[in-house]
């Protein structure tokens, strides 16, 4: 395994303080803390500052570093965007004094890599912005892909329910997951980490599925297709962000549907490859609509995929077979 247990820990940390970061934006969010992005698409103080928090801890770590991350500073660095740029550079210099603003907007643009071949971290430093902005689940996503492998993964997701049984007990919860070597869980307020599997179910009629809550990200009317055919009794569950996959890992949900909405999407890197490792780890399984394997080494999209298929890994293949009779791609 590629990836030291010093640099392990770096980077668990580093999600660890976004995660505050995060929590603190969200508690006292006002609409001057966003703006929208030239594909319409919401970011926050807290996406600008979790990015440059995470890029600068790991930068710092010694070894070559290159990120993939969905953020870029140009947008705070023009002029009529000061209010906005210094609400980011005061976040993070909570946590990080020593940094000037310079220093900030230079670790957001550390995120600026290719991807494609070669050894790299992927971030998305809030996914799921409209459930953050609306209170509900987000995630901070951290992974190292290496030669198009997933090999590491962290989850930060901040808001989500200990147990799920229990969604009005403790929340934040810190996902962990190393190539062959398992996936864990602990409270993001204490260093604990416990295993966790997949969910134990061996007929689909009995599990519970989960989606995007915006529409705009998955079709909702063929998912309810697919869960008539596999005679899916409950109904679905809506959770923004990569806390589906957090949710099949631990085995609150069995099936995770992210069935495509347009024909010209491509998936990102940064949206799948931590929930990827962390729900692999625990048992599952993840393909495309297809049936195909994540494909990591194509950029910054899983340009040979589409959409996403997420189970527990006991009865996947009927459940792409239900996905294809209903929206029929080969
Ligand atoms: P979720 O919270 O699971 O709905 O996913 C949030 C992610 O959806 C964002 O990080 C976007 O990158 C991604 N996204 C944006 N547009 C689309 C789309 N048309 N289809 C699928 N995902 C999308
Ligand atoms: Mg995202």
């Amino acid at each position: 395994m590629s990836v030291s247990s010093e640099v392990r820990e770096r980077a668990v940390e580093a999600v660890r303080l976004a995660s505050e970061l995060c929590r603190a934006v969200q508690a006292e969010l006002t609409s001057g803390d966003s703006l929208d992005k030239q594909d319409r698409s919401p970011v926050t103080v807290a996406d600008f500052g979790a990015q440059a928090l995470i890029a600068q801890q790991l930068s710092e770590g010694g070894d070559e570093f290159a990120m993939v991350a969905e953020e870029a500073s140009d947008v705070l660095r023009q002029p009529d965007q000061s209010v906005l740029r210094d609400k980011v550079i005061a976040r993070v210099r909570e946590h990080r004094p020593d940094l000037t603003g310079e220093d900030v907007l230079a670790a957001i643009d550390r995120g600026r890599c290719e991807g494609g071949a070669g050894s790299f971290w992927t971030l998305d430093p809030i996914d799921g912005t409209k459930g953050f902005l609306r209170g509900d689940q987000y995630a901070i996503a951290l992974a190292r892909i290496e030669n198009g492998e997933v090999v590491f993964g962290v989850l930060g997701c901040p808001n989500l329910p200990h147990d799920a049984g229990r969604p009005d007990g403790a929340r934040g919860a810190l996902f962990v997951a190393a190539r062959g070597e398992g996936a864990t869980w602990r409270s993001l307020d204490v260093e604990v980490a416990a295993p966790i599997r997949v969910a134990a179910i061996d007929d689909p009629s009995a599990a519970a599925f989960c989606e995007s809550v915006e529409s705009a990200h998955s079709a909702h009317g063929d998912s309810a297709k697919v869960a008539e055919i596999l005679g899916v009794q409950a109904e679905p569950f809506r959770i923004d962000s990569q806390c589906k996959y957090a949710a099949v890992a631990r085995g609150d949900a069995a099936i995770y549907l992210r069935l495509p909405t347009r024909a010209d999407y491509r998936e990102k890197i940064w949206d799948h490859a931590a929930g990827w490792i962390v729900v692999t780890e625990a048992g599952g399984r993840v393909t495309d609509v297809t049936g195909r394997d994540l494909d990591f080494s194509r950029g910054r999209t899983l340009s040979e995929n589409r959409g996403i298929i997420a189970t527990n890994g006991r009865f996947h293949d009927r459940v792409v077979a239900a996905v294809q009779s209903v929206i029929g791609q080969a």
